[in-house]
């Protein structure tokens, strides 16, 4: 056992935990504390809880107006213990410093906007076309949601679907990853605080095989929420062939970052290095494919290798340091096979390609760059979600359109240009749910995010999110006193 133990949430009480297993601290490689494994019964147990709560008990009795203070409130104590939700999530996923405590400080803004919008969503009165008939259409909490998440920016991923779901009245058994569950786990303390009512909101985590398959198959879910990778997504489009429940998937990404010679090249170039290295390129978002007009590519290449080689690695814990650890090694060895097969297939090291000096027990891996010359290799196909950069030249437009556009994928792109009618087309050819022109990974609560193709289906954050959890109920109500006629004549 670890000096640090962490707890199930279920039905409003820290529950003790039958197995655990241990989390490990990506920057020394050492178990730091204890996590509990959810099994099947826990699983059961919190399903059933949220079930309980969806149909009788306070939240179930509970105004929108009073689900939306709730969601205020929650937001607040976010904000009020972003420091220590922020020192959580680097000690347990090696994420740096200052970029959790940012992220979990703009967290609290997305709790914010949905409590904000829950007395806001309004059903609907349908001007019938029968004289004698009044129609109402309620929008109704579609029930008992099964929330998933990886382990990168575990309190921002649940963020996006616990702020629409409990604004629409809707109940959450929320699964954190296996990798990295500390901060979500310490997250159930404020949802306690708040006051949401028993069973209402519950927080476990667990193994992917045991938990995850459980919770998103259970007979009583009626709503999934997932973000994770696409092998994983077909696993749960399995899992709810029983349960029949509607499911949005937030995945993976191959997200092209296109940079023509009339671009403003010293701050494209900030854009890219800040694009695949931040998060050590464990982004679903990470701008991980460059393609660069090739009358610029040698000098826009030489500002990338001096960039990504003065980027300070440390410590996550420390301020100063810029690119952590990966979150685990098993992520570590898949992008060293990787890059290793892309290099022997003919990709150009521009930078990297190994792990830094120092650093010699943690999960470390150097900013890679690599001039990949074919669109075949693994490195330009594969959503690595690691520090590597492929790059790819370009002639024209319409070339740069066609190696945008060459992945299965489609989350997210960037376009740096000053031409407004490039930008402009660049934007409407791109399959992707988000096109950044000049900038990127640019998030807002108000802005819907989603992927086109392997990167997923539904879309989180905007107004929208909050019609995804609920359903419509149509109220027919007969105004005529007059006895009801011929029953066999359809009206
Ligand atoms: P993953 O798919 O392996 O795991 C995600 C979650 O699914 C974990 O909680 C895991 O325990 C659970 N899980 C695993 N097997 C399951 C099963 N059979 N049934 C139910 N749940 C199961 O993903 P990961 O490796 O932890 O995270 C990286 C992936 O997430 C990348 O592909 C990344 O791009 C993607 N991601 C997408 C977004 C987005 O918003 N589009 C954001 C962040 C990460």
């Amino acid at each position: 056992m670890t000096a640090a133990v962490f707890r199930n949430y279920i039905d409003g009480r820290f529950a003790e935990a039958a197995a655990t297993f241990d989390s490990v601290d990506p920057s020394t490689g050492a178990a730091w504390a204890t996590m509990p494994a959810a099994t099947a019964a826990d699983v059961d147990r919190a399903v059933e809880a949220a079930h309980r709560a969806l149909r009788t008990g306070p939240w179930a009795s509970m105004t929108a107006t009073a689900r939306g203070k709730l969601l205020v409130r929650l937001g607040d104590l976010v904000v009020a213990n972003a420091d220590r939700l922020a020192e959580l999530e680097t000690r347990d996923t090696g994420k740096i410093i200052r970029e959790t405590r940012a992220q979990i400080a703009y967290v609290g803004d997305y709790y914010r906007y949905y409590g904000g919008l829950a007395d806001k969503h309004e059903g609907a009165y349908v001007p019938i076309d029968k004289a004698d008939m009044e129609v109402t259409v309620r929008p109704e909490p579609i029930g008992v949601v099964a929330a998933v998440v990886p382990w990168n920016s575990q309190l921002f991923l649940s963020a996006v679907k616990l702020g629409p779901a409990l604004a629409a009245g809707c109940t959450v058994v929320l699964k954190a990853s296996e990798d990295g569950p500390a901060p979500l786990l310490a997250f159930a303390e404020l949802v306690h605080d708040a006051g949401f009512p028993a069973g209402s909101v519950n927080i476990l985590t667990g193994f992917g095989q045991d938990c995850g398959r459980r919770l998103t198959g259970h007979p009583l879910v009626a709503r999934v929420a997932f973000t994770g990778g696409p092998s994983t997504a077909r696993e749960i489009v399995r899992n709810t062939a029983e349960n029949l429940a509607y499911t949005t998937l937030e995945l993976g990404g191959k997200s092209p970052v296109v940079v023509f010679a009339d671009a403003d090249l010293d701050s494209a170039a900030n854009a890219v290095v800040a694009g695949i290295f931040a998060a050590s390129g464990q982004s679903c978002v990470a701008g991980s494919r460059l393609l660069v007009e090739r009358s610029v590519k040698e000098a826009f290449l030489d500002s990338l290798k001096r960039k990504a080689e003065t980027i300070t690695i440390g410590d996550p814990q420390d301020p100063a340091t810029e690119m952590g650890p990966l979150a685990t090694v098993r992520q570590r060895e898949r992008i060293e096979a990787i890059v290793a097969e892309s290099l022997a297939k003919g990709g150009k090291l521009v930078t990297g390609g190994k792990r830094p000096d120092g650093g010699a027990s943690g999960f470390y891996y150097a900013p890679t760059i690599i001039d990949a010359g074919s669109p075949d290799l693994p490195c330009v196909r594969e959503e690595l979600f690691g520090p590597v950069l492929s790059v790819l030249p370009f002639d024209t437009e319409a070339e740069a359109l066609t190696l945008a556009n060459d992945t299965p994928f489609g989350l997210a792109s960037g376009v740096f240009t000053t031409n407004l009618g490039k930008a402009h087309r660049m934007a409407r050819g791109i399959h992707a749910g988000v096109v950044w022109i000049n900038t990127y990974r640019a998030v807002s609560p108000l802005v819907p995010f989603g992927g086109y193709g392997l990167s997923g289906l539904g879309r989180e954050g905007g107004l929208d999110a909050i019609r995804d959890y609920t359903r419509s109920k149509s109220v027919w109500i007969r105004t005529s006193d007059e006895p009801i006629p011929d029953p066999f004549v359809m009206r």
